[in-house]
């Protein structure tokens, strides 16, 4: 079998080094806002070319919070509309509600999965003030357009980084492109620690000020408490994990990039559209870290089916579109028509793809997909 992801084999590849930090943190003595979380923060920051990176909870407290220290900074308000793809993770959306702003869903581009600058134009009303760009399945938004758009038009850049890390184009990092970006550190991310942990890169001192503040209970001073904050911490045992982790980001998103060329060059099934071409796929080089690499195919069940039988495990991501999602059956957009959206998500078909599957395996996923005849 070879299976979707295999997080164990990823992590026994550090086991000693993660052992070593483990050790560290334990005979520390000291295990929240200490000097483990301060190194990884000032690591991260300097990988993605930020000032300041602030650890948190989770990726989507990094989006909540994000947006709730621009309300209370005054930059945002109650009511304020924000632009957001409608085929991303539940978990961008939900940041937005959470704050009581108005979630305005847009189609993205059929070919990238990510915001369409055209789409976002004319979604921009007098009431936004805010585009959240999602690097969807790794690969980075059309941030140059977004981040001009933005300007004229005085809107806020939140980036949806959780499945980017390491992506860059001209040499800036997923990120560095927005007023401020949310990572998520879950186990299966590109940068992923081994537990929950998620973090904020920004350049703007008084955003992390702030988002410092709101993720330990609103305060900045002990037992003073600015605001009516939470607790949303990155802890010590996972920022050391994370900065192990760190130093070998890039000769991972290496190996995916390697599994994404194999597949991009040898996959020839014309029932089967590509994220990539082969012919492309040198321009994809860096701004693609292939977090998941997401083929599409009409009759999707049938490929799954197959590919199951051959023993190897695919995934949806995602099998129910946010506006579809029980959660949001009150909200406007619940009952608006994305026809794009839609039709992605009952196409899409994950492969296997991660550091640790070997371009043996790669090749047998491309043996199986090439024999695909579309009946079974
Ligand atoms: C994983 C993910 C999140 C949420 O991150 P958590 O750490 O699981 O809270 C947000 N947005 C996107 C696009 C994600 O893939």
């Amino acid at each position: 079998m070879i299976p979707f992801l295999d997080l164990k084999t990823i992590n026994s590849k550090y086991r000693s080094e993660l052992m070593e930090a483990a050790a560290r943190v334990i005979d520390s003595g000291w295990y929240i806002r200490g000097l483990e979380v301060e190194k990884f923060e000032r690591s991260f920051a300097a990988y993605c070319g930020t000032s300041n990176c602030v650890g948190v909870a989770s990726g989507l407290d990094a989006l909540v919070l994000t947006l709730r220290a621009w309300k209370l900074m005054g930059k945002l308000k109650d009511g304020d509309e924000v632009i957001v793809p409608a085929n991303t993770y539940i978990a961008t959306i939900l940041a937005i509600t959470e704050n009581r702003l108005v979630p305005v869903l847009v189609e993205p581009d059929e070919e990238t999965f990510n915001l369409c600058p055209n789409k976002v134009e004319s979604a921009i009303s007098a009431r936004t003030r805010a585009i959240i760009a999602v690097h969807l399945y790794g690969r980075l938004a059309p941030m140059q357009e977004i981040a001009s758009l933005a300007k004229i038009n005085n809107l806020l850049v939140l980036e949806d980084s959780a499945q980017a890390h390491g992506a860059y184009l001209d040499g800036t990092r997923a990120g560095n492109w927005g007023h401020a970006s949310g990572f998520s550190f879950y186990p299966g991310k590109n940068l992923g620690a081994l537990g929950d942990g998620g973090g904020i890169t920004t350049n703007d001192s008084e955003l992390a000020a702030t988002l410092r503040a709101l993720g330990n209970y609103g305060s900045q001073e002990k037992y003073k408490n600015k605001y009516e904050g939470m607790n949303s911490r990155l802890d010590e045992l996972q920022a050391a994990f994370l900065s192990v982790k760190l130093q070998h980001l890039d000769v991972e998103n290496k190996h995916r990039q390697k599994i994404a060329e194999l597949y991009s060059r040898r996959i020839l099934n014309s029932m089967i559209k590509l994220p990539v071409s082969g012919a492309d796929f040198d321009k994809e080089l860096t701004s693609h870290t292939f977090h998941l690499y997401v083929i599409r195919t009409e009759r999707r069940s049938a490929l799954q089916e197959e590919l199951h039988n051959a023993g190897v495990s695919t995934m949806v991501h995602y099998p129910i579109p946010p506006y579809s999602q029980q959660a949001f059956r009150t909200k406007l957009f619940a009952s608006k028509k994305f026809p794009i959206s839609t039709r992605i998500h009952r196409e899409v078909l994950s492969l296997p793809i991660s550091p640790a599957l070997s371009k043996e395996d790669a090749e047998y996923v491309i043996e199986i997909v090439n024999q695909y005849r579309g009946q079974s």
